[in-house]
């Protein structure tokens, strides 16, 4: 059996357990009216979150700048020439928005279909539920939100364009801020295509340093099984399954649906048609990166795993894995987006606002815009739902949704997030591959 399906297996088995031993951890922890059993459930909580996040996540995060600025380096300069380099882009960004719209749009129909937010008025006391959720993170929550969404449209592009053209190229490494990274890698490497000769020895520098990175990943996708396990523990552990049949269940369900309708049917029609691929037959060659995202919640910890599996196994050129992956990884984000939309409508419903078609294309193209705006880390979509929540009470010209009702899905939101930044990552490499059956042809 080969190296990548003994990993596979052990990171199945890894995932079934970190499910079964946190769902017990849940019941034996909230069950027991005895203070040293929920002592214990603490402590066990704390065991797994230092494994899956410091440790694992950790060890994928220590990855990310050092291979984002070499994986750009080596595509750009193995693109060469500029002007086919800004059609690539300008696929690219095509791609990414028209894709975000596209789940964006199944994420309503969805929405207004079920009804969701009528059953949550239906069937529990909404005000009451939103006030046992009056907790600091809500609070963290909603004023970083309100701070981006009272700046304003242009005080967020100016936020874009300031992470894109860090005045410290230093400090935006120090910091873990890929855009600017990117961008200056960009940059750098379409100059070191004019040096001729000279500029040959950067190149074998950097493909090497992207080597040895590449082998890094794959050293530490061997700690995969027991991260995952610990993650899935984790994050079970402390929201537990019931969460499906209890009242906002038909919300998480519908969110599910819409991502799986998404991932299952759209973005592999597309990647049929347009890239001329078996959908199915690439999804499994890159599965140890959907895996890990499932698990960690996050694209851009994933973004290693992704250029890896992509690169390695799913066929995907080095020079265009080099750069719309770790781009994908923090502008495309179709989960995000779609689950936006879900959840405005959903509050909108649980409130009792009714949405006029208007203020269904302002949540449409907001949600896109706080898709694009989120970072590539466990729920960040959540911060920039405040934007859209509030662009559709400004519409309405009253607060008739209030911020803190994003208390109604904080408590699950993780389980939800681990489904959407699956959709993320493999809108990123549906992209790649189709970009670069594109730029070979
Ligand atoms: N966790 C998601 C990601 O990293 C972002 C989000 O939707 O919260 O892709």
């Amino acid at each position: 059996m080969s190296r990548d399906w003994i990993l596979t297996i052990l990171i199945m088995l890894g995932l079934v357990a970190g499910i079964v031993v946190g769902e017990m951890l849940y019941d034996a922890g909230y069950n027991a009216n005895d203070p040293s059993s929920v002592h214990a459930h603490a402590g066990a909580l704390g065991i797994f979150e230092f494994v899956g996040v410091s440790v694992f996540m950790g060890l994928l995060k220590m990855l990310i700048i050092p291979l984002v600025a070499s994986s750009v380096i080596v595509g750009v300069t193995s693109v060469g020439d500029f002007s086919r380099l800004g059609r690539i882009g300008a696929a690219t960004l095509f791609y990414y928005f028209a894709t975000m719209m596209i789940a964006v749009i199944i994420g309503l129909v969805i929405v207004t279909t079920i009804r969701p937010g009528d059953e949550l008025a239906k069937t529990a006391n909404v005000a009451q539920l939103m006030q046992e959720q009056q907790t600091d993170s809500l609070r963290e929550i909603t004023d970083r939100g309100e701070v981006m969404a009272e700046a304003g449209i242009m005080a967020a592009v100016r936020n874009l364009v300031g992470q894109m053209i860090p005045t410290n190229i230093v400090e935006a490494m120090a910091k873990g801020q890929p855009l600017g990274v990117i961008c200056f890698s960009i940059f750098f490497a379409v100059i070191v295509t004019t040096l001729g000769d000279k500029g040959k020895i950067i190149v074998e520098f950097f493909s090497a340093v992207f080597e040895v990175l590449m082998r890094m990943v794959v050293a530490v996708m061997w700690l995969a099984p027991v991260g995952v396990f610990a993650l899935l523990a984790w994050t079970i552990g402390r929201i537990g399954l019931a969460v499906f049949v209890g009242p906002a269940g038909k919300f998480i369900i519908g969110s599910l649906l819409g991502i799986g309708i998404h991932a299952l049917i759209v973005l592999p029609l597309i990647l049929w048609i347009f890239g001329r691929t078996n959908p199915f037959r690439f999804m499994f060659q890159i599965r140890q990166a959907l895996l890990t995202a499932l698990a960690t919640d996050s694209s851009s910890a994933t973004l290693p795993v992704t250029i890896e599996c992509t690169t390695e196994y799913g066929g995907v050129g080095k020079e265009t894995a080099g750069f719309v992956l770790p781009l994908g990884s923090t502008i495309n984000m179709d989960g995000t987006a779609l689950y936006e939309a879900v959840a405005a409508v959903f509050l909108a419903q649980a409130f009792g606002v009714e949405l006029s078609m208007t203020q269904l294309i302002i949540v449409a193209v907001t949600a896109t815009l706080a898709a694009v705006g989120a970072a590539g880390i466990p729920s960040a979509g959540l911060v920039t739902l405040v934007i859209v929540i509030d662009s559709v009470n400004g519409s309405l010209g009253t607060t008739a949704i209030p911020v803190a009702g994003i208390g109604l899905i904080l408590g699950f939101d993780r389980i939800i997030d681990m489904f959407r930044t699956v959709a993320n990552v493999w809108g990123d490499a549906v992209g790649a591959k189709i970009i670069d059956r594109l730029a070979k042809d």
